[in-house]
């Protein structure tokens, strides 16, 4: 089969012709009909990510051996079943659910795969979707389609799973409770969509570019505001009604998350999602003089990718705007990607 791989640190992918893996135990073999590229697919490519202050996560000192197959949002087809698989039939067809943990561990064993110390995760940690077959280790890590797309499917297992996690940390909210949702990208957009449905309560939505702002006010956003703005705190405490109970950072920068801490009212939570890095600091005193909270979020669970399956289906949930390319295109979407040359999310596919 062909499969796409990073084979130097930094290098476009490379596509090689290696023999199609055999499922073994339960594993299922999936043949790949929509990849998604996603925005850590170029720090993994690159071989780290930056983690500030000069310091870096380095997917080599991780145990990530070259050549790699990359792809964590999967859609496909069950090709071949391990003998001891069942739970799903030759031909069905689903999504992969990535983050896979060991299965034996006290974290996994209680559902939290994402803590666990030895992950599996598809793509990152195991050969993924950049290819035209991948294996799955067992069927329950694979979920239904019925009708969702396959290319809005296949960004569920990350943007969509990323967003409806971080809402359910915010928990549910009373119709005159705010959520503060900070940076209105793709997954900010995507949690704007569902958190009617998963937290209730005023959505308000910061960003510091109007056109966003605008696009978060077209997907159903009750207020927004510019957290660039130097009266931005005193604007989202009026919106609010002296401060939104809760804050999702899907930023992740210091002047982000600090304009968060600073806006939330009293025992107010901030949930921090976005990647960007660096450092802030934080007043040790109006943390308990506040009673003020603040959680990572991290993708999310098989649970929840099973909730937000179930919201996707049943809905009109605007998917974010997709470009397909084919598989083959792989190597050039990825430095697409690197040089910010795409507009909305990148779909390979394979047919
Ligand atoms: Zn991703
Ligand atoms: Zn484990």
């Amino acid at each position: 089969m062909k499969a796409y791989q990073i084979t130097e640190w930094g290098a476009p992918l490379e596509e090689r012709e290696i023999p199609v893996p055999e499922p073994q135990g339960s594993e299922i073999l999936i043949n790949v009909t929509a990849s998604g590229v996603c925005h850590s697919d170029v720090h993994i490519g690159d071989g780290y990510f930056d983690l500030g202050g000069g310091n870096r996560l380095d997917m080599a000192e991780r145990g990530l051996s070259l050549p790699f197959t990359m792809g964590h949002e999967v859609v496909g087809e069950v090709a071949a079943m391990g003998p001891d698989a069942s739970g799903v039939a030759v031909g069905d067809r689903r999504i992969v659910y990535p983050w896979i943990g060991c299965g034996q561990c006290a974290v996994c064993r209680r559902g939290d795969q994402l803590l666990c110390l030895t992950p599996r995760t598809i793509g990152v940690r195991v050969h993924g979707g950049f290819a035209e077959y991948c294996l799955v280790p067992d069927a329950k890590y694979l979920l239904a389609l019925d009708g969702v797309p396959e290319t809005h499917a296949a960004t569920c297992a990350c943007s969509g799973v990323t967003a409806i996690s971080a809402l359910k940390k915010v928990g549910k909210l009373a119709d005159d409770e705010s959520l503060m949702l900070i940076g209105a990208d793709g997954v900010g957009l995507a949690a704007l969509g569902m958190a009617k449905s998963v937290t209730g309560g005023r959505l308000i939505v910061a960003d510091v570019d109007s056109a966003k702002r605008d696009a978060a006010m077209a997907a159903g956003a009750d207020a927004v505001l510019d957290n660039g703005d130097a009266t931005a705190v005193a604007a989202a405490q009026d919106l609010t009604g002296g401060g939104p109970i809760a804050a999702i950072d899907f930023v992740g920068a210091p002047a982000t998350s600090g304009f968060a801490l600073q806006a939330v009212a009293k025992g107010g939570h901030l949930v921090s999602v976005g990647l960007y890095g660096d450092a802030l600091p934080i007043s040790l005193a109006l943390m308990p003089l506040k009673m003020l909270r603040i959680s990572g979020s991290y993708v999310g669970t098989l649970a929840e990718m099973n909730e937000l399956m179930g919201l996707v289906r049943g809905s009109k949930l605007t998917p974010v705007p997709m470009t397909e390319r084919p598989l083959a295109e792989a190597p050039q979407a990825l430095q697409d990607l690197k040089g910010g040359r795409v507009l909305g999310r990148q779909v390979l596919t394979n047919s």
